[in-house]
């Protein structure tokens, strides 16, 4: 890979502000999803590096929970600044290890940014408040502080935007981090580690191991020194985390799987609910939590949005992420490839009928044809559980009522999107879909500005917005007395 900063593409892990290989020297291969050629090597964590990288971080919390938030978010500010400088060499790290098309990587990198910006300006908002004491003689205060050493273990999906979106108001906060990037993807978390450097953050305030999921996250769930995790993954393996960190009531923050329902009624604007579903359900080659994964149109629009909706989709490109023009990059594994021709193969056995693609792609490995298949239902294994691919089921549906009752019949509770020009339907839509993020005439709506969470099953916390911060502090209550 060609870097004009070619010391971007860090092959170590951080610890205590020193870039360092495993204890025993073991490594592992990053592989480029869309050649399976590799990348390059990251070190293979073992346990006592896992806890050598949190006792540097809480060595590290004394002094960084004291500095001023002035001082905190100005180098928030430079770390900023430097990841937006680096945002090309960024952009093709990502574009190498996650498969991604160049352009939604660059995205991805602003996107991660903002958030770094975002928490620069949080930092200096951690207010505490003063109550109307019911005695005459004491005065009662709530003071905000950092919860302590911050956990954090981030998926592939987003390898820039899930870790700055952690890391940046865990710092912001007060928080020292102990970062585990996915394994598929862990030099984008690496180089912005580098740049936090660059930043000047002092040694042991951010750490970034690589390894195995299963020997870190042991280490993350149990040992006393951590007082939170903060997870985006799996829902099994959400929940299998969060039963670890009982033993030791770690505070837990998870944002987990969606099945997000994209209702287009009727009275919608067509055109704007096909741009909005093509956004919402291919960015990305449709792996992402918030993608769209069951379309409901209303019977008086269905034949109209499948004959505008389906040929976008087939005009949509497969290809190499670096490559132009390429709209979708190939799948993160075999066997998502797999698990995506299996839910295909399940609906079109049990009545659904292919509008556009419907198999894996002419150009082989792992990429799949964008797809709409038309005819389905909700018991399809597709509209069951989150597909993670380019795969966009058609629902037929009569009744706002019925629209809702499906749409709501998940476990997950994520994102959720609506089309109408029905000013009340808008509003009666938004309070009845029971997920965390709506969208109405929007397929897409995460940004720093806005809480990012989900309801039932998909997680436990917001990230960003205004809420965000919260998930790394603690409210002290302060009396104080003599006053009389
Ligand atoms: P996905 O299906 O998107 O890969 P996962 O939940 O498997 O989602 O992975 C998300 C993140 O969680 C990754 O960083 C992965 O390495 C990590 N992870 C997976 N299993 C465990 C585990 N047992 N303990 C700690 N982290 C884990």
């Amino acid at each position: 890979m060609k870097l004009a900063d070619a010391a971007l593409l860090r092959q170590k892990v951080l610890i205590a502000g020193h870039w360092q290989d495993a204890a025993d020297g073991a490594r592992m291969t990053v592989r480029n999803p869309a050649s399976d050629a590799p990348v390059g090597h990251v070190p293979r964590c073992t346990e006592e590096d896992t806890a050598g990288a949190v006792e540097a971080a809480h060595k590290a919390f004394a002094g960084w929970r004291t500095q001023t938030a002035k001082a905190r978010a100005q180098f928030l500010r430079r770390w900023f600044d430097l990841v937006l400088l680096h945002r090309e060499e960024l952009a093709r790290i990502m574009v190498s290890e996650q498969g991604k098309p160049l352009a939604e990587a660059r995205g991805e990198i602003d996107y991660a940014a903002s958030f770094i910006d975002w928490f620069a300006g949080e930092a200096r908002r951690i207010n505490g408040e003063v109550m109307a004491s019911p005695w005459a003689d004491r005065r009662l205060f709530t003071l905000r502080q950092p919860v302590g050493v911050a956990a954090l273990i981030t998926p592939w999906n987003f390898p820039a935007a899930m870790l700055a979106r952690k890391a940046a108001a865990a710092l912001a906060a007060g928080c020292t981090v102990v970062a585990k990037p996915a394994s598929q993807t862990p030099f984008t978390a690496l180089a912005l580690a580098e740049l936090a450097q660059r930043a000047g953050l002092p040694a042991g305030v951010l750490n970034v191991i690589t390894g195995e999921a299963a020997t870190i996250g042991g280490v993350l769930t149990t040992h006393p020194l951590v007082s939170k995790l903060s997870f985006t993954g799996s829902t099994d393996v959400g929940k299998y985390l969060l039963a670890r960190c009982a033993g030791s009531l770690k505070r837990v923050s998870l944002e987990l799987g969606g099945n997000a329902p994209f209702i287009v009624f009727d009275d919608a604007d067509l055109d704007a609910a096909v741009a909005g579903a093509l956004a919402s359900k291919f960015r990305n080659g449709g792996q992402t939590c918030v993608c769209a994964n069951r379309v409901f149109v209303q019977a008086g629009v269905y034949d109209a949005f499948a004959g505008k909706f389906a040929p976008a989709v087939a005009r949509l490109n497969a290809g190499e992420g670096l490559a132009p023009g390429v709209d979708i990059g190939p799948m993160i594994s075999d066997s998502a490839v797999s698990r995506i021709e299996s839910q295909v193969a399940d609906a079109l056995a049990r009545g659904a009928t292919v509008l556009a693609g419907g198999a894996r792609h002419p150009r082989g490995g792992r990429f799949f044809q964008p797809t709409v298949l038309g005819d389905c239902t909700p018991a399809m294994a597709l509209c069951r559980s989150e597909t993670f691919g380019p795969v966009a089921p058609l629902i037929r549906f009569e009744r706002e009522a019925d629209a809702l009752a499906m749409a709501n019949d998940s476990e997950y509770g994520l994102a959720a999107y609506a089309y109408t020009r029905d000013l009340a339907r808008a509003w009666r839509v938004a309070e009845t879909l029971e997920y965390g993020m709506v969208g109405i005439n929007t397929g897409l709506m995460s940004t720093a500005e806005a809480s990012f969470g989900g309801m039932k099953q998909s997680g436990l916390g917001r990230e960003g917005g205004l809420y965000g911060i919260d998930e790394y502090l603690e409210t002290k209550s302060l009396a104080l007395g003599g006053l009389a």
